[in-house]
C-alpha cells in the first residue's frame, strides 16, 4: 500500500526519485478514479476500502519493477514510469491501467465497478521540471474528463483549447454532485377522478452558487452519453426513493416517477443500480415509476424494449413520457412492456384551442385504455384543461395548475402534510 501524498509531497518525490534513480525521463500517469461515492454507499466504507486496496495492487502491476504508484489522494494515483522508452509507452500504461481499473472487483458476494480517467505527461519532454509535469499531467486529465476519453497525452495545444461556456462534462456534474449543488424537486399527481394526490414526478434542480439555477435541459443533453448521465440518475433515483420511502409512512401507497435518460438505458448496469435502489430505500418497487421519453424509446426500438421489459420483472412500472412528440407506431406501443403513457403538453395545451386537437387527444386516451395504460395529462395549467381531460377519462393530471415542482419540505407542507392532517382530522 503506498502512503498518502498530498501533490507537494508528490513534487518533492518525483524530484528525488529523478536523482536517486538516475533517470534519464520519466513519464508521469495522473489517474482519477470515479464512481468511489456510489460504491462506499452501496457497500459501505469496508467495501470503498476494500476496492482501493484491490485497484492499488492492480496498478502495482501495471509497471515495471522500477515504476512506482503514489496516492495522490483518495481518488487520486500517480504512475511514474521510469524512463519511458518513447511517449508510446506511457501510453501504453494508460491503456492497462484503464483496463484493470474497468474490471470488477468482488466485494462479498457482489460485485463493484469504478471508472478512471488519466492525463499523461513527459519529463523532460515537453516538461522542464517536476512542477510542470504535474500540472501538464492535469491539464491532459482535464482535457480526458472534459471529451470523455479514458486518457490524454498532455500537448501544449490543450493550453490553447478554449472553454465552451454553457457546456457541461460530466466531471462538472460528478464534482457539483460532491458539492451538494443538486437537488430533486417534486411535482404533483393528481387524480383526476378524486382531485386525490396520486404521486410525484422527481424532477433534478441544480443550484450554482455563481451562476445560478441551471435548466435540466441545459445540462441533461451535454452528459448524455458520458458517465455523468448514470451519476445523475443515481443522485435522483436513490433521493426519490429515500423521500417516497419516508412520505409513503403519511401517505401509504405514495408513488414516485423517475425519468431516465437516453444514455441511460444503454448502460448495463441500469437494471443492478434500479433493484439496488429498491432494496436500499424498501420502497415496494410497484411504487417506482421510470418514464422514458418517446423520443429515446425510438432510438433503437427493440433494446429500448428489452431492457423495459427487465425493469417491469423488478416490479417496477414502466411509463412512455412526451408521448406524441417521438413518431412511433400504435402497433409498437402495443407490443411495448409499458404501464403509463404522458400525453406531451405540446397536446394537452391545445384541447381548449381546437376540436380538432381534442378529437386527436381524446382518441390517444381511448387507445393507451385499450392497450391497458394508465394515462397522464402533462402541463395542464388551467383549470378549464383539467375538466376537459378528465371528462375524456384521462386517469391523472400533471402542472402548474396543481402545482410546479416544489423542493421536498414544500412538497410536504402543501400535499403530505395537509392531507394527512385532514385524514386524522
Ligand atoms: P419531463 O420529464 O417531461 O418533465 C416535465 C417538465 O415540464 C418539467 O420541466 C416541469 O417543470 C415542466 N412542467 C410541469 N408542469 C408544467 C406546466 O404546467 N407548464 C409548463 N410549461 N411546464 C411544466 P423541467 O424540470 O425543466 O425538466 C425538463 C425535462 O428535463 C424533463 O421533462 C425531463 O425530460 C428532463 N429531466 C428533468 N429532471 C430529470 C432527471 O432527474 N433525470 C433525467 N434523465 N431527466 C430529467
Ligand atoms: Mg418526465
Ligand atoms: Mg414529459
Amino acid at each position: 500500500m503506498p502512503s498518502h501524498w498530498r501533490y507537494s509531497l508528490l513534487l518533492g518525490e518525483i524530484d528525488a526519485w529523478c536523482a536517486r534513480t538516475g533517470s534519464p525521463g520519466v513519464a508521469l500517469l495522473l489517474i482519477q478514479l470515479s464512481g468511489l461515492e456510489e460504491v462506499n454507499s452501496r457497500f459501505g466504507y469496508p467495501g470503498g476500502d476494500r476496492l482501493l486496496e484491490e485497484i492499488t495492487r492492480r496498478l502495482g502491476a501495471v509497471g515495471r519493477a522500477q515504476d512506482r504508484v503514489l496516492a495522490v489522494n483518495s481518488r487520486t494515483f500517480a504512475l511514474l514510469i521510469d524512463n519511458p522508452l518513447h511517449e508510446s509507452h506511457a501510453v501504453l500504461a494508460a491503456d492497462k491501467v484503464v483496463r484493470c481499473t474497468a474490471e470488477p472487483v468482488v466485494i462479498g458476494a457482489a460485485q463493484a465497478r469504478i471508472r478512471c480517467c488519466i492525463g499523461v505527461s513527459r519529463l523532460p519532454d515537453p516538461a522542464r521540471s517536476a512542477e510542470e509535469l504535474l500540472r501538464q499531467c492535469e491539464v491532459a486529465l482535464a482535457a480526458a474528463r472534459s471529451r470523455d476519453e479514458p486518457h490524454v497525452v498532455f500537448a501544449p495545444a490543450l493550453l490553447a483549447a478554449p472553454a465552451t461556456a454553457g457546456s457541461y462534462a460530466w466531471f462538472d456534474i460528478e464534482e457539483a454532485l460532491r458539492a451538494g449543488e443538486f437537488e430533486v424537486f417534486y411535482q404533483p399527481q393528481v387524480d383526476l377522478r378524486t382531485g386525490q394526490l396520486a404521486g410525484a414526478e422527481a424532477l433534478v434542480r441544480w443550484h450554482r452558487p455563481q451562476a445560478g439555477y441551471v435548466p435540466p435541459g441545459h445540462f441533461m443533453p451535454a452528459i448524455e452519453n458520458s458517465q455523468g448521465i448514470r451519476a445523475i440518475l443515481w443522485f435522483v433515483l436513490n433521493s426519490a426513493l429515500r423521500q417516497a420511502a419516508a412520505w409513503a409512512v403519511q401517505w401509504p401507497g405514495f408513488s414516485v416517477s423517475v425519468n431516465l435518460a437516453t444514455g441511460n438505458l444503454s448502460d448495463p448496469d441500469l437494471v443492478d443500480i434500479v433493484e439496488d435502489a429498491l432494496n436500499v430505500w424498501s420502497l415496494p418497487p410497484e411504487q417506482l415509476t421510470l418514464e422514458l421519453t418517446e423520443g429515446s424509446l425510438m432510438e433503437n426500438p427493440d433494446a429500448s424494449a428489452r431492457t423495459m421489459g427487465r425493469l417491469r420483472d423488478l416490479g417496477v412500472r414502466m411509463s412512455i413520457d412526451d408521448f406524441g412528440t417521438g413518431y412511433s407506431s400504435l402497433a409498437y406501443l402495443r407490443d411495448l412492456p409499458a404501464d403509463e403513457l404522458k400525453i406531451d403538453r405540446s397536446f394537452v395545451a391545445r384541447v381548449l384551442a381546437a376540436d380538432r386537437d381534442r378529437d386527436i387527444v381524446a382518441s390517444i386516451v381511448q387507445l393507451a385504455h385499450a392497450v391497458k395504460l394508465k394515462v397522464v395529462a402533462e402541463g395542464i395549467e388551467e383549470a378549464a384543461t383539467r375538466a376537459v381531460m378528465a371528462a375524456m377519462g384521462c386517469d391523472y393530471g400533471q402542472g402548474f395548475h396543481f402545482a410546479p415542482p416544489l423542493a421536498a419540505p414544500d412538497f410536504a407542507a402543501a400535499w403530505i402534510d395537509r392531507a394527512s392532517e385532514c385524514k386524522s382530522g
